[in-house]
């Protein structure tokens, strides 16, 4: 019998759900884009990212996903023959990794497996070993969205300084911003990521770049960059129409506008401490379940993300679990992503849960319980008390 029809939960790490005030926000005919409340609202919303962001810095939007950020990140930053230095924790530093790999930079990986966070120590000798100063930039994926680690960013930082390299430091926080604390100008970031459909809470096609100002002169100093992604004019329009190289994205602006009022009207530490409380609740949870079956955290304590968390339960378990969920429970879980090992031949082990933007106790402990249901139809063995311990846990106890 299926349970599923209510409203659903798409708890998967983007797009992440939506609320209804960002929905009735795009809900109207096309604005002039020459003139009038568009304009003067892009204006407030730059402003706005500042503030999400903890930074001073400038900041371009480009009609984009993640993916396009990746590109665009690089793409004002590479010159011929230039390196960049990568510490990978999962699937997204491998990708942003492949890209510039393929806009033909000489790529340098540290890879740190699935289940650690950067060692600092080790991205600082690589960049010693560099003495002619090749690596231009080092590229950290705070939040990798496969694993659910998150990297200790200003650590990170504070070891690149150390080595005197003047390699910039970028951060794809495409994860991780609206969700986990991130201090850009404190954290010493030099292009922070991050696009609209995560802890944003607007749909996929918007993203930013934060740039600073050390950032900008290596931009200067490139003789080629790509007409679209140049973020030079986005950063310092003369014209609204530089904004965004052409016509703006209009109903976006209107959803993200609605979004950052809700984030600024909550108050962004208070964000951050309601995402930490709710991830705790699935980790207490996990911990309980797995006391007497096979669920685990893939990421280890001390670098779990408040906005995502990857979850292994081997086999075929957890696509059996997700169909369960979905089909019976109205909660669709994520899938496990680039978790196999080499010689695997499914995914079917890994399942993750999104736990960014707009989300609150009742839809985290009503998710939990849905994947209590679903272990128990699908004969998955688990520990019992785990959702008391989550109750606990936003009960304060
Ligand atoms: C989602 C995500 C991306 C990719 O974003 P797309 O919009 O899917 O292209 C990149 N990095 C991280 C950390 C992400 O979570």
């Amino acid at each position: 019998m299926s349970l599923s029809h209510g409203r659903p939960y798409l708890a998967i790490p983007g797009p992440s759900v939506m609320p209804e005030e960002v929905l009735r926000a795009m809900h109207r005919s096309a604005p002039n884009i020459y003139e009038g409340q568009i304009v003067d609202m892009t204006a407030t919303i730059v402003a706005d990212l500042r503030r999400v962001a903890r930074t001073k810095g400038d900041v371009a939007i480009y009609i984009s996903n993640g993916h396009g950020l990746w590109e665009a990140s690089l793409a004002n930053v590479l010159a011929p023959g230039d390196a960049v230095l990568v510490p990978v924790t999962g699937r997204f530093g491998h990708g942003w990794a492949a890209q510039a790999g393929r806009m033909g930079a000489e790529v340098r990986l540290v890879d740190f497996g699935k289940q650690q966070a950067i060692d600092p120590a080790r991205v600082a000798e690589a960049l010693k070993a560099d003495t002619e100063h090749r690596i231009k930039a080092v590229l950290a994926v705070h939040v990798d969205t496969s694993t659910g680690i998150r990297n200790d960013v200003a650590a990170l930082r504070r070891a690149l300084d150390e080595t005197g390299h003047p390699a910039l430091l970028m951060m794809d926080a495409i994860a991780s911003l609206g969700c986990d604390r991130i201090e850009m100008d404190a954290w010493g970031v030099d292009v922070l990521l991050a696009a609209s459909q995560k802890g944003l809470m607007t749909p996929p096609g918007i993203g930013f770049l934060w740039v600073s100002e050390k950032a900008q002169a290596v931009r200067d100093g490139i003789e080629v960059t790509s007409p679209y992604w140049d973020w030079a004019p986005r950063l310092h329009p003369e014209g609204y129409y530089q904004h965004f190289c052409g016509t703006a994205p209009t109903h976006h602006l209107y959803g993200l506008r609605a979004a950052l009022d809700m984030i600024l009207t909550e108050g962004l530490e208070n964000v951050w401490n309601r995402h930490e409380v709710l991830a705790r609740a699935i980790w207490a949870a996990a911990q309980r379940w797995g006391a007497d079956g096979p669920l685990t955290v893939n990421a280890p304590e001390g670098v779990r993300s408040h906005a995502v968390t990857a979850l292994r339960l081997g086999g075929d378990m957890a696509d059996r679990l997700r169909t369960w969920t979905d089909t019976c429970g109205g909660v669709t879980l994520g899938i496990g992503l680039g978790m196999a090992e080499p010689g695997d031949v499914d995914f079917g082990g890994f399942f993750r849960i999104g736990h960014m933007g707009h989300v609150n106790a009742h839809m985290v402990l009503g998710a939990l319980s849905v994947i209590e249901a679903g272990m128990t139809a699908c004969e998955i063995p688990h520990g019992d008390g785990a959702l008391a311990e989550a109750a606990r846990i936003c009960a304060g106890a």
